[in-house]
């Protein structure tokens, strides 16, 4: 019997704020087995609801500070005025252990990854239009006046950036974009070279 050993797929998925991919994220994991999400470090003051080390971890900037200084991240960016970062030994773990593993994280710190590892999938999530994600953020109602422009003038940064992903979904209409999020998910799960050796033995 021949032995394989299968590494993980590591996925990003990005996207401006209010663009819907934290749905969308929601919805693959209920809907695909065996993703790991990667639970990021940030010096954002938790919202209402969010917990530590379920929806980040939340640190001081000082603890982030020492993390970059040795050399724990797999890539951080500063985002919206504050630091956010994805910890390298987590996210190598679950690769090495053979499961598929997905990081939300900004551009910045996608294109860093993509450097790092040109294996790694890069996924963005763009919302209709600028009216519509200023709609959406309006009615989320969870950041201050100063947070949302900030926002919506780095959404702009963004969706320029998005040329060097792999992928783009517009998030319309959400049920269709959940389903081209699961559709890519899987697509790369198939590896029709083994398939094909497996055919042979
Ligand atoms: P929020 O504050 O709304 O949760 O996230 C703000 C932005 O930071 C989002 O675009 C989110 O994807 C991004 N982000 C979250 N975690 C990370 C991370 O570990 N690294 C980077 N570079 N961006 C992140």
């Amino acid at each position: 019997m021949r032995m394989t050993s299968r590494r993980g797929n590591l996925f990003i998925v990005s996207g401006p704020s209010g663009a819907g991919k934290g749905t969308l994220r929601e919805r693959l994991f209920r809907q695909v087995k065996d993703l790991v999400f990667s639970i990021s470090c940030t010096t954002r003051p938790p919202r209402q609801g969010e917990e530590d080390g379920v929806d980040y971890r939340f640190v001081d900037e000082k603890t982030f500070l020492e993390l970059i200084d040795t050399g724990r991240f797999l890539e951080w960016a500063c985002v919206h005025d504050h630091y956010y970062g994805t910890l390298k030994e987590d996210v190598l773990l679950e690769l090495n252990r053979g499961k598929d593993v997905v990081l939300e994280i900004d551009v910045q710190g996608a294109l860093q990854v993509k450097d790092a590892c040109p294996r790694a999938i890069l996924i963005f999530v763009a919302p209709p239009s600028l009216d519509e994600l200023e709609k959406r953020l309006r009615n989320r109602g969870t950041e201050q006046e100063k947070d949302l422009e900030i926002r919506l003038r780095n959404a702009r940064d963004e969706i320029i950036t998005s040329g060097s992903y792999d992928h783009m979904i517009i998030n319309d209409n959400v049920e269709r974009a959940s389903g081209e999020l699961q559709a890519i998910v899987l697509s790369y799960r198939i590896d029709p070279q083994q398939e094909y050796l497996e055919g042979m033995e």
